[in-house]
């Protein structure tokens, strides 16, 4: 029986395994289709974005002129909707003690690794650590435990890092990714505060999240309809995102999408974010079972297809990715990256500690861009990109439908640019060396007169001044 139901509450039914494979067959005949080809890609040129269906042709695209063109788009969509603004985050892990067992991670409850879990004195630590490093916005990460990670705990830890304020160093934006909970621990999530509530689907395919999970984190219907209950409990930002290489690339991105369409349809608003993560290696995950590992030519033409599909969305992509890599990517879609990350629990202050039963710390996972944020961020700027650690919409009240209004109508424009040089002027008084200063000062300079709105110029052009004097926390 064919299933699918965009406005279900029910996950069999707005992610209906037939009707990703109906896409995916009707795709391979449609691709093609020169003329079709050509009609979406126009779509897309107008920032009209594209269904599952329209985004599953694309997806099967293999002729290397048609991709070149799918990524010029992509760079055109990204450069009016974004400008050149990179925001930059921190993850955060509270916690590595898990009850799941997912085959892929280096949490996995059977590795025999020191688990640890952060006091409200360690938070402070690795805040005060993380605030000495320029870093506005965190992403809070704790393995499934409700015994010893209880909603209390997650709440406490919020409180400490907003309360941390250390130098002219603050926590301003604090997003969660935390396993599913219930409608209730989400509005206590809203009410301490958080702003994006982050949570990784990591495959929309039911045999094969079946077979990855053990433990309550297998309940596929629980995990994929957390969104739904997360903003039932208030919170209208929500971050969706798979893990490319459980399963077929095509599958997860359909999928993904389909979410996002769920969401619209039900919620009247779609993902804040999309997340972007691939299977690369972990401690303790064999690499022989998973036959699905994404390589680089269609990791790069899935992120294009996303930014295609879902123009809107703000990507994120973390510091799995090399920094080469990761730069290929700027280009085509990611509006959002992780910089100077710490993947252990306790890294950032950088203690030698969980060394229960013996063993030694093994992060979640291996990063393959180690530079710290000074490095990552004078990258960017070589690279033409501005640096942001804008964290002003949430605290604007910008959130859910209000902000996805700014943001069709391309008016957002108006605060992420000068968000951006703003934060980025904050960062070079706190915390750049000579050589990013004199970069970072000219770029600025440059940018700010192309804020498109005369007002918001003249308004930014104070600002920044004002910053220059020693004020901090000025935006849109
Ligand atoms: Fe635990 Fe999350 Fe790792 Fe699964 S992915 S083992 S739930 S930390
Ligand atoms: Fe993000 Fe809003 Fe800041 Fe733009 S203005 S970077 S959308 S928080």
């Amino acid at each position: 029986m064919y299933q699918y139901n965009v406005a279900s509450r029910d996950a069999n039914e707005f992610i209906a395994d037939e009707e990703i494979r109906s896409s995916l067959n009707e795709a391979v005949k449609l691709a093609q289709d020169k003329d079709y080809v050509a009609g979406l890609l126009a779509k897309a040129r107008e920032y009209k974005g594209l269904s599952h269906r329209e985004a599953a042709v694309l997806l099967e695209i293999d002729d290397d002129e048609i991709i070149a063109q799918m990524f010029k788009i992509a760079k055109k969509v990204k450069e009016k909707i974004y400008g050149k603004r990179i925001v930059l985050f921190a993850p955060l892990y509270l916690s590595s003690y898990c009850v799941n067992n997912c085959k892929y991670c280096g949490y996995k409850c059977s590795n025999k690794i020191g688990r640890y879990q952060l006091s409200q004195e360690e938070v402070r630590e690795e805040v005060r650590a993380l605030e000495t490093l320029g870093h506005k916005r965190l992403l809070l990460e704790a393995g499934e435990d409700d015994e010893r990670c209880p909603i209390e705990y997650i709440l406490e830890c919020i409180k400490t890092i907003y309360n941390e304020k250390f130098a002219n160093g603050a926590i301003r934006r604090v997003n969660v990714d935390i396993a599913a909970t219930s409608v209730e621990n989400y509005r206590k999530l809203k009410e301490a505060g958080i702003g994006t509530y982050i949570l990784f689907q990591e495959t929309y395919h039911k045999p094969t999240y079946l077979d990855m999970h053990r433990g309550p984190k297998q309940n596929y219907e629980w995990h994929t309809e957390a969104m739904d209950r997360a903003m039932q409990g208030g919170i209208d930002d929500v971050g969706i995102g798979a893990l490319f290489g459980l399963y077929d690339y095509r599958y997860e991105t359909v999928g993904l999408l389909m979410h996002a369409e769920h969401l619209e349809a039900v919620y009247g608003v779609g993902p804040h974010t999309i997340s972007v993560p691939r299977l690369l290696p972990a401690y303790g995950v064999d690499y022989d079972q998973f036959p699905y590992l994404v390589n680089d030519r269609d990791f790069k033409k899935l992120v294009a297809v996303i930014r295609l599909a879902v123009p809107y969305t703000g990507m994120i992509l973390s510091t799995r990715e090399t920094a080469e890599f990761r730069k290929e990517l700027l280009e085509v879609g990611i509006s959002q990256m992780s910089a100077g990350s710490c993947v252990g629990v306790g890294g950032y202050a950088q203690r030698a500690k969980a060394e229960a039963e013996g063993c030694e710390e093994k992060p979640q996972f291996d990063l393959a861009d180690h530079r710290k944020p000074l490095d990552v961020i004078k990258g960017l700027v070589k690279d033409g990109y501005v640096p942001s650690y804008c964290t002003a919409c949430y605290r604007e009240g910008r959130t859910g439908d209000r902000f996805m209004a700014l943001a069709k109508t391309g008016e957002i424009a108006n605060c992420c640019l000068p968000n951006a040089l703003l934060t980025f002027e904050e960062y070079l008084n706190d915390y750049a060396d000579e050589e990013l200063t004199e970069m970072g000062r000219k770029m600025i300079d440059e940018e700010i007169k192309t804020v498109p709105n005369e007002k918001q110029r003249a308004k930014a052009l104070e600002y920044l001044r004002r910053i220059r004097q020693g004020e901090r926390d000025l935006r849109f």
